[in-house]
């Protein structure tokens, strides 16, 4: 009888393995973190194998814990770090070089090339994207210009390209299936996201042999099975069936925050999640509309289901969690990151103080990668508690800008948000959120979006879910936050915000 669906979350810190119940709910967790690898700075690297290693290890973690057998798994999804760009031989299965991480600036000065020989508008129509070392394409061109014949291997057809999910499944199918998704593929910028096919013109002025390129499927879609042989031991442990250990359909594959967007249920036009992380990371459905926006937000796709593509845009925020992890690690301001809802609601508002946390420059809508982190508005009276406040609205603040962008971009009306990550959890900022927003903030009983949209899209393409309508029964609301400051008070400090912003901008 086959009761659960298997989430493989492959994170950029850590590999985790979550068995969900057909109603939503976690049976059981089981994570590994693994090494970083910084050579130099402004590189990030992972060991491909250990990534590999940890995943396997936590499949058989998770069941184990919970003595759930193979035969009772519906499906697996997978849902992972985005851009993180592997080069591996396809005879040794050995990968040529580490796992060029997505936060990796090496091919920085090789993005400005390409910016000057004015591919930034062709870019941006094909995929959606802007030219950034973040995305796989120059990762990969580094590799195979800089690691000893790998150029002639790739000519010779020997070496296989692919981000997270592509090497699992590779590894998973023990070589039967070289495929990825279209949420993947979007953020390799080598993917056109109109015709859904990998791009030739770019792949020729970038020098990427097509033939490294992996084939992309639905994001909900039978990709092949994990092999028996990683799902033996469990079988062997559980004495409450008789039954074998069987292969698992892989049913669903999709980048961490288009994983996330499904798992929240944002399923019609208009509908946005945002992640509150170490930073910010915000989603918005546009439907079967690939739209492109004014104020430099990303086009995306946000999943591919049977013959239906569906886009999104996406905004991010840099530092949020990370200004916490500031006021604890570097101020010593609060002992744990939970402390500061305690300390911001001891005082009525922050007394005119605000922090613009911008510790690496200003993403959307500012984009000023010369911006630095200030604090104004400090008088004889400022407290502990007033910076600490004003840190966590900065959050609010800068998810709130990037909000109204895609409002504008859209011209959607946004009904609500649903939200997710770790600092969703303080309730501070969250009322704080749907005050300066004026908007229903949603949060759900289960937060493990990520994981969940990755088994809901496997579920689905196995027929264990009927339809999306089904799988939005199974969300439960933790709490809803409606606005509850007055407009007047609201434009008074969104334009304090918007001055403190303008002290942080550099002067160019
Ligand atoms: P990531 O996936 O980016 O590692 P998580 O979703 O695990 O991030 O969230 C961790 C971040 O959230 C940290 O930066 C931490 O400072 C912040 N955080 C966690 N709990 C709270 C809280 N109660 N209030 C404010 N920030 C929090």
């Amino acid at each position: 009888m086959k009761k659960y669906l298997l989430a493989l979350d492959q994170g950029t810190t850590s590999s985790r393995a979550i068995l969900f119940s057909k109603e939503g709910q976690v049976m059981g967790m089981a994570q590994r973190e693994f090494t970083q690898i910084f050579p130099q700075s402004g590189w990030v690297e992972h060991d491909a194998m250990e990534i590999w290693q940890s995943q396997l290890a936590v499949i058989a973690e998770v069941q184990a814990k919970t003595g759930i057998n193979a035969a009772e798994i519906a499906a697996a999804g997978i849902t992972n770090q985005r851009e993180t760009t592997i080069i591996w031989n396809k005879t040794t299965g050995k990968p040529i070089y580490n796992a060029i991480v997505w936060q990796c600036r090496r091919t920085a000065d090789y993005c400005e090339q390409l910016k000057n020989q004015g591919l930034t508008a062709l870019i941006k129509e094909k995929t959606g994207l802007k030219i950034d070392a973040y995305f796989s394409a120059t990762k990969i061109k580094w590799i195979l210009d800089n690691v000893p014949n790998a150029r002639q291997q790739a000519n010779a057809g020997e070496l296989l390209f692919g981000t997270v999910d592509t090497w699992l499944l590779w590894q998973l199918t023990k070589g039967a299936v070289f495929a990825t998704d279209y949420t993947n593929a979007a953020r390799t910028m080598l993917f056109n996201i109109h015709t859904l096919q990998w791009d030739l013109d770019i792949c020729e002025k970038l020098d990427i042999p097509m033939n490294i390129l992996p084939s992309v499927k639905p994001s909900s879609h039978i990709f092949g099975d994990i092999h028996a042989d990683f799902l033996q031991d469990i079988s062997n442990k559980t004495s409450k069936t008789n039954e074998t250990s069987q292969p698992v359909k892989i049913a669903g594959i999709a980048g961490d925050q288009h994983a996330a967007l499904f798992g929240q249920c944002c399923f019609q036009p208009g509908m946005i999640k945002n992640t509150y992380g170490t930073g910010c990371f915000t989603l918005l459905n546009t439907g079967t509309t690939a739209v492109y926006s004014k104020n430099d937000l990303l086009t995306t796709i946000a999943w591919g289901i049977n013959n239906t593509v569906e886009y999104a845009l996406e905004g991010s925020v840099f530092v949020a969690g990370a200004a916490v992890q500031w006021l604890r690690d570097n101020l010593q301001l609060i002992q744990t990151a939970e402390d500061s809802e305690k300390y911001a609601t001891q005082v009525a508002d922050s007394n005119g103080v605000y922090v613009v946390p911008a510790f690496v420059g200003l993403g959307a809508p500012y984009w000023d990668q010369y911006a630095r982190g200030t604090i104004t508005g400090i008088s004889r009276g400022t407290t502990k508690n007033h910076i600490i406040r004003a840190t966590l609205e900065s959050i609010a603040y800068q998810s709130h800008d990037v909000i109204k962008a895609m409002a504008q971009d859209t011209n959607q009306n946004i009904q609500q948000i649903k939200v997710d990550g770790g600092a969703c959890k303080n309730n501070f900022l969250m009322q704080f959120q749907a005050d300066i927003l004026d908007i229903n903030i949603v949060r759900c009983k289960v937060t493990e979006s990520t994981a969940l949209g990755a088994v809901f899209l496997a579920g689905l393409a196995v027929g264990f879910y009927s339809s999306k309508e089904e799988i939005l029964q199974k969300i439960e609301v933790d709490k809803t936050f409606t606005p509850q400051m007055d407009n007047e008070q609201r434009q008074v400090l969104l334009k304090g915000w918007e001055n403190a912003v303008k002290r942080s901008l550099s002067e160019d």
